[in-house]
């Protein structure tokens, strides 16, 4: 069954040029025009992913980001205008996963519609990924510390994943970009930052340091020193 897709967009143009756009592409496609009809329709109809405009009447793209991501991990992509830019990493704080500027080019749209449904795919054999006393289940996407559990939303699982899997070696901003997030941000953005901040502030509440900060360079999960 082709995956939904729900656009909550009140420019009526855009709107429905993207819902056109995207059941050409075979998906199935919902629009609401203001954001609590957006989350009313997120709440009837799950989508598989949100596309999703900062600045709408009402509730604007922010609170709607923040409420659906309280409700789900479901993939959430913002538009934002230009001049709305720099405010882009709020989007990321309140659980987007990725964004783009507008006006934006449809087939980046597509691609970046693809790279979120391939990192929202569950992997094809579950495995238990350790180090030290941090665990994570790649079935159920649920990290634990000692006994803990650990609530982690899609892009912070990403971002534990690839330390999990290359321990102890010091991985580089452009290879974080390239493999969370699968595409270059230009070198600009302090989007990993932001995400590692998220991930030490939830594993370290119950236990010591283990991803290290390698300045200049990137990042290290290592054992506290
Ligand atoms: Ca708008």
């Amino acid at each position: 069954m082709a995956e939904r897709i729900l656009v909550i967009e009140d420019e009526e143009r855009i709107a429905q040029f993207l819902k056109r756009g995207l059941i050409y592409e075979g998906y199935r496609v919902d629009v609401a025009y203001d954001g609590q009809v957006g989350l009313d329709t997120a709440r009837d109809q799950p989508p598989d992913l949100v596309i999703l405009d900062w600045m709408l009447p009402g509730l604007d793209g922010l609170e709607v980001c923040r409420r659906l991501r309280a409700a789900s991990d479901v993939p959430i992509l913002m538009l934002t205008a230009k001049d709305e830019v720099p405010d882009r990493v709020m989007g990321l704080d309140a659980g987007a996963d990725d964004y783009l500027i507008k006006p934006f080019d449809f087939d980046e749209l597509l691609a970046r519609i693809r790279a979120l449904f391939r990192r929202a795919a569950p992997s094809s054999k579950p495995e238990i990924l350790r180090f030290a006393d941090l665990t994570l289940d790649t079935g159920t996407h649920r990290a634990q510390r000692g006994e803990i559990f650990i609530d982690l939303t899609a892009k912070e699982y990403e971002l534990l994943e690839l330390f999990l899997r290359n321990p102890r070696r010091v991985l580089t901003r452009e290879l974080i970009f390239d493999r969370v997030w699968g595409y270059d941000f230009g070198g600009e953005s302090n989007i990993i930052e932001v995400y590692v901040r998220y991930l030490r502030q939830k594993t370290e509440e119950h236990g010591p340091r283990l991803i290290h900060t390698v300045r200049g360079v990137g990042y290290v999960l290592r054992e506290d020193e």
